[in-house]
């Protein structure tokens, strides 16, 4: 198995990957639509991912027009980016990106639903007061049953318990996951953000309840490496997601655009930092984009670009099934996209990214959303 960290054994960016089950064609698939290229992974516990997805956490509220978020979803799927991440507080403002894509399913993506994987959450705050957040199974089943009205559909295919909650038997969390596969509303469920140790509880109570936890969504990036750092019994949470079988959605790959040189020349005004968003401007410090200006300095040299070059370090590693990628703009995700068709890191590479992939404080989500 690939230890990240050591720069060591099968770095190949096609390891796992399957070609779609759809005959490879540029040109139209008799249904009138081009047919997508882009190659899958699959986890053991049988999801199959595009190795580039798309989420709608920023970019699908109200700062951004609805033909805006229109073009974007349709030339994503269009490019064969059919894993759709949501969650209920998207947008922003909460449950705009569900009425977006709900819009989209009833009208330009109508009898399109089965192409598509769509993905939701809940855990973090939806609505005010103690039943509109965290894990509560009243919560998580108020939220899925919004979610599926939001978007006009019977069922998502993945429904996450967002993060974990310390306030909440894990039994009821999971309890509540395991009631939504049964109830039809969710074909499966997974967890985002829990840490090692908290994922194996996890996996103990829902083995006792009868239902698999399919897949893991973990922030992961060359400046935020958190999910290899060994937990108490030693294993890192990517070791206990392999070990389990789930598949690895790895989400901000591109540090929320941190890795992409957007910021090497100051924060423009139409970026995330600049409009008060997640990406705090402080993390932009001169240690950290000295870091980045050599990783970009590093993708040049091997013919990439520096958002290439972050997408391809994550996919080295064959424990994750697919980089989950936000974009503002039609051209970025086509940046991003890309990668798909690089080659892998050679070794080389790998050495000398190894002593800029560091630690930038940027983790919002990890531990300490495990532990609250
Ligand atoms: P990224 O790290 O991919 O950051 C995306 C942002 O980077 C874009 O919105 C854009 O920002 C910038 N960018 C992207 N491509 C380029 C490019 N080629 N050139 C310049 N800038 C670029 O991911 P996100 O942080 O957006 O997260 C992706 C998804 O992950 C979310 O939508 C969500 O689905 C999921 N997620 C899950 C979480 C969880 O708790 N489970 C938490 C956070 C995210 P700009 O606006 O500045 O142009």
């Amino acid at each position: 198995m690939l230890s990240p960290a050591d720069g060591s054994s099968d770095h190949r960016l096609g390891a796992g990957v399957r070609p779609l089950a759809r005959p490879v064609d540029d040109g139209p698939d008799g249904y009138g639509r081009p047919v997508s290229t882009l190659p899958h992974r699959r986890s053991p516990s049988g999801l199959s991912l595009p190795v580039v997805s798309i989420g709608l956490w920023q970019n699908f509220g109200a700062g951004t027009s609805f033909d805006d978020q229109r073009r974007l979803v349709l030339h994503a799927v269009n490019r064969g980016v059919v894993h759709l991440d949501l969650a209920n507080n998207y947008g922003p403002p909460p449950f705009a990106a569900e009425e977006s894509v709900g819009r989209l399913l009833g009208r330009e993506l109508r009898g399109r639903r089965d192409e598509l994987l769509l993905t939701t959450k809940a855990g973090y705050r939806a609505w005010p007061g103690p039943y509109g957040e965290l894990g509560s199974a009243k919560y998580l089943r108020a939220s899925l049953d919004e979610s599926l009205r939001r978007l006009g559909v019977d069922a998502v295919d993945v429904f996450y318990s967002h993060r974990f909650d310390g306030t909440t038997p894990l039994e009821e969390t999971v309890g509540a996951l395991a009631q939504a596969v049964r109830s039809g509303k969710a074909r499966q469920v997974g967890i985002s953000s829990y840490s090692a140790e908290r994922t194996v509880e996890a996996l103990r109570v829902a083995d006792g309840l009868g239902v698999r936890l399919v897949v893991h969504q973990v922030a992961y990036s060359l400046l935020n490496r958190w999910v290899e750092r060994p937990g108490p019994d030693g294993r890192s949470l990517l070791d206990v997601a392999a070990q389990a079988g789930m598949a690895v959605v790895a989400f901000s790959p591109l540090g929320q655009g941190m890795l992409t040189g957007r910021y090497l020349t100051g924060v423009p005004a139409d970026s995330r930092a600049a409009r008060g968003g997640p990406l705090r401007p402080e993390w932009l410090t001169d240690d950290v984009l000295g870091h980045v200006r050599a990783l970009d300095g590093i993708a040049r040299a091997g013919g990439r670009t520096l958002p290439r070059l972050a997408l391809a370090w994550v996919l080295r590693d064959p424990r994750v099934t697919s980089v989950l990628v936000g974009a503002r703009t039609v051209e970025q995700l086509d940046e991003s996209l890309a990668v798909a068709s690089d080659p892998p890191l050679s070794d080389d590479e790998l050495r000398a990214i190894e002593p800029h992939a560091v630690e930038a404080g940027i983790n919002l989500w990890g531990p300490r959303s495990s532990d609250r």
